[in-house]
């Protein structure tokens, strides 16, 4: 579903993304780790062409973005994104936040979009929240409420970056429950993050990227049971 051959990308003459390469199945959900400054943030980016890559491909699909076009929107369309800060919009409610890109996209009428975000609140456990506006809730709950209005848009691959490094600690475990579910109705994940239990319990391959590179990727247990290269042992060596 993903592939990426020889990726590289600069930023001025810096070297960001060095020579990545990477395939992704349908259904596969990819733990990305690593220090901060590695690439990670910039190598999903890349996969919705939110950064232009320097050079190499990245097929969605089959289809190479950079040379998609016009395309690009239809392509965007199938990948949702998730941030660590939730970006939604303050001065709508809740279900206009969810509502407002099926419905401008013109995918969906006003009302077959409300259907829908109203059974992704409950999904959720988030319908009584429906017509509050976002100042209103708290953390775990703006960051499911961003996770929602991303699934509105029925995408074929997720993209979370720190979803719960902002959130305080005891909101945490609902957020990741939701991705948890999320990953066991088999949509393709692409996840970085710092809970490294969650990666472990949840993601069925792990990478671990350094300085641009990625230094080593496997099964998830092994990854981190069985680390082959030295840099990935001392990065889990501090974090776990
Ligand atoms: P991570 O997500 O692993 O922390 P990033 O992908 O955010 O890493 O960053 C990788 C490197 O690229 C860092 O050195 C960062 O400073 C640099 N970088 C990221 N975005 C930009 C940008 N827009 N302009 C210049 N440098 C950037
Ligand atoms: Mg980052």
């Amino acid at each position: 579903m993903i592939k990426i051959v020889n990726l590289n990308k600069y930023f001025k003459d810096k070297h960001v993304l060095k020579n990545i390469n990477l395939e992704i199945e349908e259904g596969e959900v990819v733990g990305l780790i690593g220090p901060s400054g590695s690439g990670k943030s910039t190598l999903i980016r890349c996969i919705n062409y939110l950064e232009e890559p320097t050079s190499g491909e990245i097929y969605i699909n089959g289809e190479n973005i950079a040379n998609s076009g016009k395309n690009i929107d239809k392509i965007r369309q199938k990948i949702g994104m998730v941030f660590q800060h939730f970006h939604l919009f303050p001065h709508k409610t809740v279900l206009e936040n969810i509502i407002l890109a099926p419905v401008l996209t013109k995918k969906l009428t006003k009302e077959e979009a409300e259907e829908k975000a109203l059974k992704l609140l409950e999904t959720m456990d988030l319908f009584d929240k429906k017509d509050v506006y976002p100042n209103s809730l708290s953390g775990g709950q703006k960051q499911r409420i961003a996770i929602a209005r991303s699934l509105a848009m029925d995408p074929e691959i997720m993209l979370f970056d720190e979803v719960t490094s902002a959130l305080d600690p005891e909101m945490v475990g609902e957020v990741l429950n939701v991705m948890k579910d999320l990953a066991k109705t088999g949509m393709t994940m692409i996840v970085v993050t710092h809970e490294m239990a969650f990666a472990k319990q949840v993601a069925d391959k792990v990478i671990f990227m350094a300085d641009g590179e990625i230094v080593e990727e496997n099964d998830a247990l092994e990854l981190f049971e069985n680390p082959q290269n030295p840099r990935t042992r001392e990065f889990l060596s501090k974090v776990l």
